[in-house]
């Protein structure tokens, strides 16, 4: 399929890729070609696009629940019925090989099949009153406008974590995908537009217009969000620079923030690891996505008793990587988003041979015969590091691994856990002590801790998210979900008395 024939098939119009008073243009990562160029959307346009989203929110709070839940039912039919096109899409734009492109549309499906079951589960607890006839519960209601604001590397999935979620509980949802990705958002927001025809047809006048809409344009319209009072949550994936300008300015106006962002992740192999499926995972984590997912494997701590052996196999294996356009079978390593990313590559490769590093791989690979702008592969790096010196205390948005000897199990803890984030880390070991040391109290600090498993690829059925810098939110399953709801604690009195709480008296 040629690229026009792809975005004709994401809903995608000529005249809408090549508007008036462009000021966007957006290139493909995979050979620089230019996709298309847009208009941002205004200071007023985003006022009015969170004005028309709350009015419809007053409207879909009172849809019951379980009917809400049909609305995504119906987007995750759409999402089914155009998953390669999306898919095909999100590898064009965000440089993901084929099959991660198309399974991150699987995750939107799979976080829709989640929130549909979820649409008849908000429940409540009730709680024993300390007084005669008297009966305690909380009830779960609808919030208002969410406001979400994504990162490039993914496109899709992260709206579809909020947005199914936001939806069944009652919300509207404003969307700030990022600048480097508005052709995947347009093409979501072109996918709930049918879910919501599909929707009309079925229960005419529930669903009001404007309840969901995108915002195409820099970080500007993010701070609009962060800004506004009639955003009472604000969720933002991206970096952690990101992260403290939206929390202070959704914090300066007491709203609330949901924060996912950047990671530093780690995996200590033991002495009893089962060496092939590390070998497996530790490579999958630290290429996948060309290294730039927040989960990415980032900093491994191997005991010394094992290292040899396993640096070996992972030089063999980094050199049969094949890093290419990644639209192409076969194709493991896809491109860096940009220049600006594979300039931070190199400065951190500098950094670690300045801090005693052994450094292999990493150099610039080129792709292709050049006919866009430059585009940006490399060859992932592995580094023998002598310690956790400073540069690996950075997330560095690139896929270098540094790779850290350790002698005592405590030690890897403690590295583990030394640096500013906290979101995903793993241990590979068949000893019980070590893995149930790992996932304790004193173990892992980090959001997501897996044994015998690498740290990226989550599935939806957990609640994602770090510790730390990385700003301690949670999204997609488990709970949640309360997140985007308001709680209200309900007492009610069928007595005929009027006692109070603590015995207080109060005769009147
Ligand atoms: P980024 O911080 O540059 O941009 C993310 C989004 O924030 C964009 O939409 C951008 O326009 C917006 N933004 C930037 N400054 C803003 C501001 N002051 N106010 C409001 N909005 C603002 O991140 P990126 O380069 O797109 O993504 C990479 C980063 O995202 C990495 O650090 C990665 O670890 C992190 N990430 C985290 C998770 C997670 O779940 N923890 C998931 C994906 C990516």
């Amino acid at each position: 399929m040629t690229t026009a024939d792809l975005l004709r098939a994401c809903g995608l119009s000529p005249t809408e890729l090549d508007a008036a008073g462009a000021d966007l243009d957006v290139h493909s990562p995979c050979d620089g070609a230019l996709l298309a160029r847009l208009r941002s959307h205004s200071e007023q346009d985003a006022q009015r696009a969170i004005e028309r989203s709350h009015a419809a929110f007053l409207a879909w709070r009172e849809v019951p629940a379980p009917v809400r839940g049909e609305l995504v039912r119906l987007l995750g039919e759409v999402l089914r019925e155009r998953r390669e096109a999306l898919g095909a899409l999100v590898t064009l734009e965000a440089g993901k090989i084929s099959s991660e492109g198309v399974g991150e549309v699987q995750e939107m499906i799979d976080i829709c099949d989640f929130a549909v079951g979820l649409s008849r589960q908000l429940h409540g607890l009730t709680i024993a009153s300390e007084r005669p006839g008297h009966r305690m519960m909380e009830t779960w209601h609808p919030l208002g406008v969410c406001g979400v604001i994504t990162a490039f590397n993914f496109p899709v999935a992260v709206w579809a974590w909020n947005a199914a979620l936001a939806l069944v509980c009652g919300n509207g949802v404003v969307w700030k995908p990022s600048e480097k990705t508005p052709l995947c958002a347009l093409a979501v927001m072109r996918l709930f537009d049918e879910a919501a025809r599909r929707f009309a047809l079925r229960h005419p006048a529930l669903l009001p217009e404007g309840l969901c809409s995108v915002l195409v344009g820099g970080s500007a319209l993010g701070h609009t969000l962060s800004s506004s009072p009639l955003v009472p949550l604000v969720s933002a994936t991206g970096s952690v620079a990101m992260g403290r300008k939206v929390a202070v300015q959704v914090a300066q106006r007491l709203g609330r923030s949901l924060l996912e962002l950047g990671g530093n992740n780690a995996m200590i192999v033991a002495p009893s690891a089962d060496i092939e499926l590390a070998l497996r995972a530790i490579v999958f984590s630290a290429v996948g996505t060309a290294g730039q997912r927040c989960t990415t494997l980032r900093r491994l701590f191997v005991h010394s008793s094992i290292a040899a052996p396993l640096y070996a196999r992972l030089e063999q294996a980094y050199a049969g990587l094949a890093v290419g356009d990644p639209r192409n079978d076969g194709v493991l390593v896809g491109p860096l988003i940009d220049g600006r990313s594979y300039d931070a590559m190199q400065h951190a490769l500098r950094l670690a041979r300045e801090q005693g590093g052994l450094v292999s791989g990493g150099e610039r690979v080129i792709v292709g015969d050049g006919d866009g702008a430059p585009s940006w592969y490399v060859k992932p790096a592995l580094v023998r590091m002598p310690a956790q010196t400073p540069v690996m205390h950075e997330e560095t948005f690139a896929p270098i691994l540094y790779v850290v000897e350790y002698d005592d199990f405590a030690d890897a803890v403690a590295m583990n856990n030394a640096v500013p984030q906290g979101l995903s880390s793993a241990v590979f070991s068949n000893d019980v002590r070590e893995t149930e040391w790992f996932m304790s109290a004193r173990g892992s600090d980090c959001g997501l801790a897996n044994v015998n498993i690498g740290t990226s690829g989550a599935e939806i059925g957990g609640a994602f998210g770090g510790e730390k810098d990385t700003g301690g939110g949670r999204e997609s399953g488990s709970d949640a979900w309360k997140n985007y709801m308001r709680r209200a604690t309900n007492t009610i009195n069928f007595s005929g008395a009027l006692p109070l709480a603590q015995g207080v008296r109060f005769d009147v």
